[in-house]
């Protein structure tokens, strides 16, 4: 592409300019990009100098090209300047490998050469979904053999599910993407549900996955043999049934994966048409209908907008307001200036995405309860205060300062207690003459519509359940058996719910390991799941490599550290606003309602449940 110097100017204009400094000094090394700040604390004369002295590099240097990972204090430094202050090692070695500078970040390698692997030595993957396709490109590195176990037709788990309206991702793209696959092109800051399931079949062909991968291939059971420290599957297949063996089994099953269907009074007696937006009909024509969307989570948050311009009339049943923000460039395209500088600007990728997730480094303070703060008369801490007030002060100015929808709209739980939504739209939508917001409960589906607690009836042709996900269910329905025939998911059902060790492991559930597993979301800390599943396939690698160099069989977590874990876990837990009344807890997916604890989460600052991972406390594991 030809440029010229406006072109260049543009670019850098709307680039993030933290990733330009960061990818300009990383370049030049001139002290003057040193000491400017961070990109929101730049004077405009700071920004114009920026600005040009990137423009002028870039006009005679632009070009194709990658940065080799600098030293390390190198790095910590150019880390150290792009977020504008000293980084604890704790931090730094959470986030060294955000950058991407290496071919494949965070992953586990063998120390010593690859180990000669026993005869028939082979790990089932259960899923194809973001976290499955991670632990089959570890594997990939490490030449372990494996098979990956997809009951879908397709990769992409959720993602080939989902197909509503304006399905998309809510997390920038360019940090909801795997590390090692570099300069991806997004068609969107926020890539759309389309593209997101193109980029995992990219990744699962591009790496080889995809060929050692069974579709349409639905595990039914899995039974540990003790005697050969081996798994059995069973698994439906066109064909039938048939079984299959592994020395170790990841569930990557996801979370999200079973639609919580909300079970209406007279549901049965509804003539018209029931739609779950993870089951959304292809071709569902709208127009000129009458449509109730249940639910203001992510997901309804997402469609209304566009079934609104369809349909006739939306009535919108809002059980809890959400607290629903803004972002920056959601649902606009990659500009071509930008494409150019990420193809042209050596570095600029990996500092971009680094400051993609600067932004959440100190997001764990906003989730703590500040005593002090309190006692002054704050509500929970500082930070999150602050928020609130700009939240509510958004909210207001959608919907055109309607006092009637405002009463309704304004949480009165603390913002960071549940999972972010992103306005797509959404309260804008509401303020649209065919749109109807109500609060009032549904008491029951008659045969055309819905009525509601307080007596009143509408005619309803389409409802859209948006009402999540039944998050609770791990790894269901499939079975797991694992040591005396221990069921996992009656033990679970015999405890409080889902546990594990680290959210990967159960004791008597030897060499079975769990990808996005109970407790696994870290509440805050910087680093997106496409992240996490790395660092949790990298653990589960480092466990195999072990056992395998110690001439062993089997890998379980022992009983006493997954009780200690867990006991932990719960007294972090206490801590955050999730778990209590500021958090509106008794409304949370994150938390298990009926053994009222956290189920999603893992509770410990990010950096530090990072640790957990790669400082392996090997005196946890049995290993024989
Ligand atoms: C609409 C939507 C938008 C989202 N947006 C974001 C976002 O912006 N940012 C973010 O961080 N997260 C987002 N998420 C969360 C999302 O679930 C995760 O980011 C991620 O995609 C989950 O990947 P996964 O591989 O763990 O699970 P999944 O994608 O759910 O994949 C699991 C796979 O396992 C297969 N499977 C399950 N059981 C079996 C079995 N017994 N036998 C064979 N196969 C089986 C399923 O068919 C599926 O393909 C979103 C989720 C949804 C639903």
């Amino acid at each position: 592409m030809d440029v010229d110097t406006a072109f260049i100017r543009r670019a850098v204009e709307l680039a993030d300019l933290n990733g330009v400094r960061m990818a300009l000094y990383h370049n030049t090394r001139d002290p003057a990009l040193a000491a400017l700040p961070v990109a929101a604390k730049l004077t405009p004369e700071q920004r114009e100098e920026l600005i040009c002295k990137a423009v002028d590099w870039l006009s005679v240097n632009a070009g194709p090209g990658t940065l080799d990972e600098p030293e390390d204090s190198d790095l910590r430094m150019l880390m150290e300047m792009a977020t504008g202050g000293p980084m604890g090692d704790l931090e730094y070695e959470s986030r060294r490998d955000l950058p991407a500078f290496k071919a494949f970040p965070l992953m586990a390698q063998w120390e010593n050469g690859a180990q000669a692997l026993p005869d028939d030595f082979k790990v089932a993957i259960i899923g194809s979904g973001f976290s499955g396709l991670a632990m089959a490109v570890q594997l990939e590195q490490l030449g372990v053999p494996y098979v990956v176990i997809e009951r879908r037709a397709d990769p992409g788990g959720t993602w080939t599910i989902n197909r509503y309206p304006d399905v998309r991702v809510d997390t920038p793209s360019n940090t909801y993407e795997f590390v090692f696959e570099k300069n991806y092109k997004w068609k969107e800051h926020f890539g759309r549900g389309e593209q997101v399931r193109e980029y995992l079949l990219h990744i699962s062909r591009k790496y080889g996955v995809y060929e050692k991968s069974r579709f349409n291939a639905d595990l039914k059971r899995a039974t540990f043999d003790e005697a050969r420290n081996r798994w059995t599957l069973d698994i439906e297949t066109p064909n039938g049934m048939e079984t299959l063996e592994a020395n170790f089994v990841v569930t990557a099953t996801g979370t999200f994966a079973n639609p919580r269907e909300p079970q209406f009074e007279g549901r049965e007696s509804f003539k018209g048409q029931i739609v779950h937006p993870n089951r959304w009909p292809e071709g569902l024509d709208l127009t000129g209908k009458r449509v109730a969307v249940i639910g203001n989570g992510s997901t309804g948050v997402q469609l209304l907008g566009k079934v609104a311009e369809q349909a006739a009339q939306v009535s919108v049943f809002q059980r809890t307001p959400q607290w629903i923000a803004p972002r920056d460039k959601y649902g606009v395209p990659v500009e071509s200036e930008i494409t150019w500088l990420l193809d042209n600007f050596p570095g600029f990728w990996n500092w971009s995405r680094f400051m993609g997730f600067a932004g959440l480094f100190e997001t764990h303070k906003m989730v703590l309860v500040d005593p002090e703060w309190q006692s002054s008369g704050g509500v929970v801490n500082a930070g999150n205060d602050k928020l609130r007030e700009f939240l509510t002060a958004y909210i207001k100015a959608q919907v055109n300062g309607r006092e009637d929808l405002i009463e309704k709209l304004v949480p009165d739980y603390a913002p960071f207690s549940r999972r972010p939504v992103v306005d797509n739209g959404w309260y804008r939508a509401l303020t649209r003459d065919n749109v109807e917001l109500v609060t009032d409960g549904i008491a029951r589906l008659t045969e055309n519509g819905i009525e509601t607690t307080d007596g009143k009836r509408r005619e309803i042709d389409v409802i859209i359940t948006a009402t999540g996900f039944d998050i609770v269910k791990y790894l269901a329905p499939a079975k797991f058996i694992g040591k005396g025939g221990a069921d996992l998911h009656d033990t679970w059902d015999a405890g409080d719910g889902p546990r594990a060790y680290l959210s990967l492991m159960m004791p008597k559930f030897p060499n079975l390991f769990m990808l996005y597993g109970p407790n696994s979301q870290p509440v805050s800390g910087g680093t997106h799941v496409p992240v996490w599943y790395i660092v949790w396939s990298a653990y589960i690698a480092r466990a195999m490599m072990k056992m395998l160099e110690d001439g062993k069989s089997r890998v379980e977590a022992k009983q006493a550290a997954f009780e200690r874990y867990n006991r932990d876990l719960d007294e972090e837990a206490k801590k955050l606003i999730i778990m209590r009344k500021e958090g509106g807890i008794e409304r949370n997916y994150y938390v298990n309602q009926r053994h009222n604890r956290l189920q999603v989460n893992a509770p410990w600052y990010g950096p530090e449940f990072h640790r957990m991972f790669v400082d392996i406390a090997w005196d946890d594991l049995d290993i024989a």
